[in-house]
């Protein structure tokens, strides 16, 4: 730390991403990344923009928002694009809360969220999770927040709610905006875009970079009221209006040109973890009902730090997280089947 840093930011916790080492090759199963890279359509699209480089990409990205508003069935005015869904993120909590206007959010969710409440003086309601790790509506009822946050499915649990527990905590917080984060959504939960039409404090968050093969891309987009877009477009226009690069404009929609091959990749995503979640569960593992591209594993004896660090010894990461209720877990990205078995021989060999 200088001695100019702002004495507000002395003891900013920052968001710690997954490790990403390069002292060996290894077997990536801690961000959650897409195991398939972008099809060759993407990466020319990409490549093609980068020759228009010396000119501004478009602010607006109207041609993405376009695709985007026809796949979910919305007004391009009811989207907007982010650098990563991590950026619409910041903008509402930077939108939405305040130091005398709280955000809400699960003791046990997506790390970043107590980032940027701290980051910009926001009280956080921590409401936490139920003992069996689930969200529970009930709880989420009139808490007099700026906003809600939920990621539905949640991490690093995998476990979703249903759009029905969705409305109730939309409709019991008419006075909040109620923020879902499905960037797993395409995994096997339902998007609460649907409940768009009845409820008007509802914004819809999800991401290119898990189930789009594009997390280096920084693509993430919002959709939800055109009113509630606006106030997002106010802290995007007063930060960065040229957020998304061309390359990233381009790939983005050349991938949804080509959804129905990132449909099918989620599709074999599943497969192959409810695969590895039966044979972890033949090891002694407990895991949740994952509906994510991860599992939510923990070994017999709870040890799961020193899983992670054997496992890391054979070239396999995993991401192991040291908050009280979830030290005995790993959480595993569910990759190829090749790097599950890989990860299934690494765990009998550590077992002996
Ligand atoms: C990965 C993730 C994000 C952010 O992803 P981006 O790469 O910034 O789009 C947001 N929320 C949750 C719950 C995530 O796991």
């Amino acid at each position: 730390m200088s001695n100019f840093l702002h004495a507000r930011h002395a003891s900013l916790e920052a968001y710690v991403p997954g490790e990403q080492p390069t002292d060996q090759k290894y077997i990536k199963l801690n961000t959650n990344e897409s195991p398939y890279p972008p099809l060759p359509e993407v990466v020319e699209a990409a490549a093609g923009a980068a020759a228009l480089c010396h000119l501004y990409s478009d602010p607006e990205g109207k041609a993405l928002r376009a695709k985007l508003a026809a796949r979910y069935g919305v007004e391009p005015a009811q989207t907007i694009l982010g650098n990563g869904s991590d950026e619409i993120l910041s903008f509402a909590f930077q939108a939405f809360g305040g130091p005398d206007v709280p955000v809400a959010f699960p003791d046990i969710s997506y790390g970043f969220y107590p980032v940027y409440a701290d980051l910009y003086g926001i009280p956080k309601k921590i409401v936490p999770l139920r003992e069996d790790f689930t969200v529970s509506a009930d709880d989420y009822i009139g808490l007099g927040c700026g906003m809600i946050v939920i990621a539905n499915p949640n991490a690093p649990t995998g476990l979703a709610i249903g759009l029905d527990d969705v409305a109730r905590i939309c409709a019991g917080n008419p006075d909040s905006v109620v923020l879902i984060d499905e960037a797993y959504v395409d995994f096997g939960a339902r998007s609460a875009v649907t409940l768009l039409a009845d409820h008007p404090n509802l914004l819809v968050v999800q991401t290119f970079s898990k189930s789009r093969s594009l997390a280096g891309g920084r693509l993430g987009y919002g959709i939800a009221s055109a009113e509630i877009i606006a106030d997002l477009n106010r802290m995007k226009y007063s930060i960065n209006p040229y957020n998304i690069n061309r390359m990233t404009l381009a790939a983005g929609e050349a991938t949804l040109d080509h959804d129905e091959v990132c449909a099918a990749r989620c599709a074999e995503i599943a497969a192959t973890r409810a695969y590895t979640a039966v044979e972890l569960r033949k090891l002694g593992f407990t895991l949740t009902d994952s509906l994510t591209n991860f599992l939510f594993a923990r070994p017999a004896d709870g040890d799961a730090a020193g899983m992670y660090a054997e496992l890391r010894k054979r070239g396999i990461l995993v991401r192991h997280f040291s908050g009280e209720r979830v030290r005995e877990y790993l959480r595993i990205t569910v990759g190829t089947r090749e790097q599950m078995d890989a990860l299934l021989s690494a765990v009998r060999e550590i077992q002996g």
